[in-house]
This record gives structure tokens, sequence and C-alpha cells, in this order.
């Protein structure tokens, strides 16, 4: 199906102001959200086709290749191109759109099934950068982030030690207001205790009452093998802490691969150049090729050509949870050497008046001729 052009899907023209864009979005998502609209495919590809749109025309920098080369401009940026693979994927991308937490459980009332819930704590994002090897094996990182950790002088009360808090009077301890508005009824955080549902009258010293202080944490992620540049890894409950006891919000490691200098990764394959001799390539021969796993022998039939490109079946990029691999791809590099010894150009004359009897440089004039004939 042939992608729709992104101001198109939200209804927009291109000169539209990025408030215009963020409205657009969400009146479009609220229409399409799958909460609203319970097993109805379309709806579904509409909201993610939405996202996709937002994505791209939301960010300066996406919007101005768009502009310029269209959706070949922005093909393989974020999710571009490839759409979101999961609904959970927008909630996570976009939620702050919506104002902070998730809109989604505000206007619909939240019972969205484990996505979002109301006391979840924030989530946190983080870039990874990792080598081509790693990448390809799979490996696990040491990371050092700075979170909020219950504060150990309240034990996250943020009471004073010794004193206690009192629900909050507004809300009734339940961190949250409901106002009517049109055809919602919009839940809020309570403006008094901001969500906490309690106030306390005799704040802990150490956190100020907040229950939390900033702290850092070291943690263990473990990166898939065969994992793609540019890739998000969702650590859950790595992010911020809840609120009134809810689960700590997800932690997102943007992950870069580094390049390798003798491999480059296309899908699942990696390709590299190998050079060979022109003995080898006209004689054929058995060279050693390094691979991702250290080295193996390659047959060079004779008569091999530059840039011929040979495929080791099994050596490139594991996928399928590590039980495939995909291919190594050895483009022939034939050398001519700079330098010759006495002997070597002694055996190359030879070698030249051999194949200028062999006429093989004869017969291209000859063929080139008769094109113009
Ligand atoms: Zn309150
Ligand atoms: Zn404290």
């Amino acid at each position: 199906m042939a992608k729709r052009d992104y101001y198109e899907v939200l209804g927009l023209s291109k000169g539209a102001s990025t408030d215009d864009i963020k409205k657009a979005y969400r009146k479009l998502a609220m229409k399409h959200h799958p909460d609203r609209n319970p097993g109805d495919k379309e709806a579904e590809a509409k909201f993610k086709e939405a996202a996709e749109a937002y994505e791209v025309l939301s960010d300066e920098a996406k919007r101005a290749r768009y502009d310029q080369f269209g959706h070949a401009g922005v093909e393989g940026m974020g999710h571009a191109g490839q759409g979101f693979n999961s609904m959970e994927d927008i909630f996570a991308a976009f939620g702050d759109v919506f104002g902070g937490g998730s809109i989604f459980d505000q206007f619909f009332g939240g019972g969205g099934g484990g996505r979002g819930e109301r006391n979840q704590g924030a989530s946190l994002k983080l870039g990874l950068e990792i080598t081509f090897r790693e990448a390809m094996f799979g490996c696990t990182k040491t990371i050092d982030l700075k979170r909020n950790e219950d504060c150990e002088t309240c034990s996250g009360t943020g009471a004073k030690p010794g004193t206690k808090s009192a629900a909050c009077r507004l809300c009734g301890g339940s961190g949250i207001v409901r106002q009517g508005q049109g055809f919602f009824v919009v839940q809020t955080a309570c403006p008094q205790c901001h969500g906490a549902g309690k106030t306390i009258s005799d704040p802990c010293a150490t956190c100020r009452g907040a229950g939390s202080v900033p702290k850092k944490v070291t943690i263990k992620v473990r990166i898939p093998a065969g994992i793609e540049d540019g890739s998000r890894l969702r650590v859950s409950g790595e992010g911020e802490p809840g609120r009134q006891g809810g689960p700590r919000g997800d932690l997102y490691v943007y992950v870069t691969v580094k390049a390798d200098a003798f491999f480059e990764r296309h899908d699942h394959d990696v390709v590299c150049k190998v050079p060979v001799t022109y003995a080898q390539a006209a004689l054929g021969a058995e060279i050693d090729v390094p691979t991702l796993n250290g080295s193996a022998k390659l047959k060079i039939a004779p008569g091999t050509q530059p840039n011929e490109i040979l495929r080791m079946r099994g050596q490139g990029v594991p996928t399928g949870r590590g039980t495939h691999r995909g291919d190594q791809l050895v483009i022939v590099q034939v050398t001519v050497p700079k330098k010759t010894s006495a002997r070597q150009q002694e055996l190359l004359k030879e070698l030249g008046v051999i194949e200028e009897e062999s006429g093989e440089q004869r017969n291209f004039f000859e063929r080139i001729k008769s094109m113009f004939e």
C-alpha cells in the first residue's frame, strides 16, 4: 500500500505550525484510540499512521528532511518508514504530548491493562554506545544512572521520623480530583497534594517531604545478539519510582552501534573487503578470512574477478534468538603490487609476452571497433 503524505494524514497543510501538528495528532489519537475502538483493525492502523506522521512532523530535523525528500528522506530514522510495531511503543514515545502521565489514562479512566498505570513512575531515557561485536553477539552492560530512590531517613514517607502524614483533605487521600469537562470527565492530579494523597505537616529534612532523593544507581542491562544501530530497549521497572506505592516507570535505552573497521552490516549479513593477489585470483587459492568468530578458510575459484562477491554461509549476524545466522559476504579486491622485485619483474614481463600473444587485449579492441561500425 502506498504511504500517505504525513500532512494529509494529520489533515494539515505544509506550513502548519508545531502547535497545529500537536493538536491534530491529539485529535486523531483520541478518535482512533484502541480503548474506544476495541478490536477495530482499521482504527488501530489509523492510530499508528497518525503516530508515525506525528513522530516525523513534530521533529524539526526530520520534518525538514521529509519536506525536502518525502518518505525516502526519513526512512530508517526512528519509526518512520517501518511504522510502529506496537501500541506500547506509541504510548512510550508520545505519552508526554498529552501533558504528563498519560492522557489515555486521564480520559479513559485508566484500566488500560498494565499499560501506564496511574501511579506508575515516569520513564527514563538513556543513550548507550556499544561496539560492533557486542551488537553481533549480545552483551551485558553495566550502566550508571541517576534516578530518585526512597529517602532512607524517612523510609520514603516524606514525614520527619517520629511524625505522621495525614490524608489530603481535598482529594481524600486518592491523589486525584475529577472535573466534568464537556463530554469527558477529566481526572487530574490533586492540586493540593500534587497527587501524593497526603499532607505532611512536619517534612523530613533530608528529602524535604518528597519521600525520595536523587541517587546514583548501577544496573545491568542485557543487550540481545544482533541488535541494530538505533534500537530502543525497554528495561521494565527501572525508571522513576511510582506514586503512592505504584510501580516504577520503565527505562528506555537507546543503543548506538559503533562502526567496525572491517565489517559492515547489511541486514543479517556482514560485508567485508579482502585483498587477493593476481595469481590467487587467476589460479585459485584457499585464503584465511577474518570472521566475527575469528577466522575461516575461503576458497577462491580459478578466474575469480575483481569485486566478485563470495558468500560464507552462517558467518553473519545472529537472528531469531541466536538459532540462525546471516552470511558473510566477501568482496574480492584484486591487488596490484606497488613495488616489484627484480624476479617479479622478470616473471611479469614473461607473462606479459604470453598475454600479448593470447591476444586478449587485441580482441577487446576488435569488439569495440565493431560497435562503431
Ligand atoms: Zn490531595
Ligand atoms: Zn525523607
